[in-house]
């Protein structure tokens, strides 16, 4: 999945993450599935981007090419 990219908080887990930009304009959807596939309900998600970023959503929306075999950072 590609295309822009939003971020947006998650009541559900207290993060932020990368939502796909297609997915929130998209009529009736109830479920959004962030980058790193969190899911939550549209109702649990909040417009804005401010809280802790989701470290697997950082990862995977600034390399989205990076090799599964690359050397992890941490
Ligand atoms: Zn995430």
């Amino acid at each position: 999945m590609t295309g822009p990219f939003i971020w947006w908080h998650s009541r559900y887990d207290d993060q932020v993450h990368a939502f796909p930009l297609a997915q929130i304009t998209e009529v009736g959807r109830g479920i959004l599935a962030a980058r790193c596939a969190h899911s939550a309900h549209r109702d649990l998600i909040v417009d804005t981007a401010d809280g802790m970023r989701c470290f697997r959503c950082v990862l995977l929306v600034n390399c989205p090419e990076s090799p599964a075999r690359a050397t992890p950072i941490w």
